[in-house]
């Protein structure tokens, strides 16, 4: 009799645990960028030996949907020759983010929701294969996204979101209306720039960046890119994610560190 109890409750358990899976968390290699320093960042070639870039996408998968978030680097990049020096940052691409999900059997129209960290052209390559779905964007990216004197905009990757769903927001914002999956509103390097928190059930919950921060060094000496949008707004949410990771106890991944990157499964391998 115990042991039938004990057994039957580890079938429930098993079951309810299969039944309510968590979010499960994929990283693609969306290319990388070779830099001469970290100037533009705001740190000096004694503050940090980083020299290259890491330029990601992710996708979660949910039971109630699928969120790509970040679209990496312009197709333009994909097997392009290395630029010269002079011509600014060097490139690589190795297989277009769209072909990557091809490999796991998904095309864009599987898609349920898109939403960037920003719309610089590291995070927006892929936006115009991805508007057959829900676009969650804030207000305030969108309403400067086709204004004048944006640095690190082409504005060509993304005007096919002018014809998508656009679900704009305010702040910070639950995608699946659950807590496990949220946007969270940290302008600053953008005017609308977000950040978004995972709650992974074996892995621990898990923050990814955007370019709150750029690199450890930047997170470290509380350093703002010089080129920011708005400078005090960049340190207010940094503040702010710092204490979402010491409340929520979640790990934080600075999308584009390499040295991290390097150490992370990508697809079809994956986060749960
Ligand atoms: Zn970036």
């Amino acid at each position: 009799m115990g042991l039938y109890r004990i057994y039957l409750a580890a079938l429930l358990f098993g079951f309810s645990s299969w039944a309510s899976a968590g979010p499960k968390l994929y990283v693609f290699d969306c290319g990388s960028a070779q830099l001469d320093d970290l100037a533009m960042f705001n740190i000096k070639p004694g503050e940090s030996d980083v020299r290259e870039l890491f330029v990601p996408c992710y996708l979660v998968r949910h039971d109630e949907g699928i969120l790509f978030w970040d679209g990496g680097l312009p197709k333009s990049a994909v097997g392009a020759e290395p630029a010269d020096a002079a011509a600014g940052p060097t490139m690589r691409y190795d297989r277009w983010v769209i072909d990557q999900l091809a490999d796991m059997g998904l095309e864009p129209a599987d898609i349920t929701y898109a939403a960037y960290s920003h719309l610089h052209f590291d995070h927006a390559g892929a936006a115009n294969e991805l508007v057959e779905n829900t676009v969650i964007m804030q207000r305030a990216e969108w309403d400067n996204a086709f204004g004048e004197g944006r640095e690190f905009v082409d504005t060509s990757l993304y005007d096919g979101l002018k014809q998508a769903d656009l679900k704009l927001i305010d702040g910070d914002y639950d995608v699946f209306g659950d807590g496990s999956v949220r946007l969270i509103y940290t302008p600053g390097h953008t005017p609308g720039h977000q950040s978004l928190l995972v709650m992974l059930e074996n892995t621990g919950p898990v923050a990814l960046s955007g370019d709150l921060y750029h690199t450890r060094a930047n997170r470290a000496l509380r350093r703002v890119p010089t080129f920011n949008y708005d400078a005090e707004q960049t340190l207010a949410s940094m503040d702010k994610m710092e204490k979402l990771l010491s409340e929520t106890g979640a790990t934080l991944w600075i999308e584009h560190d390499k040295a991290l990157a390097d150490t992370l499964k990508k697809v079809p391998a994956y986060y749960d």
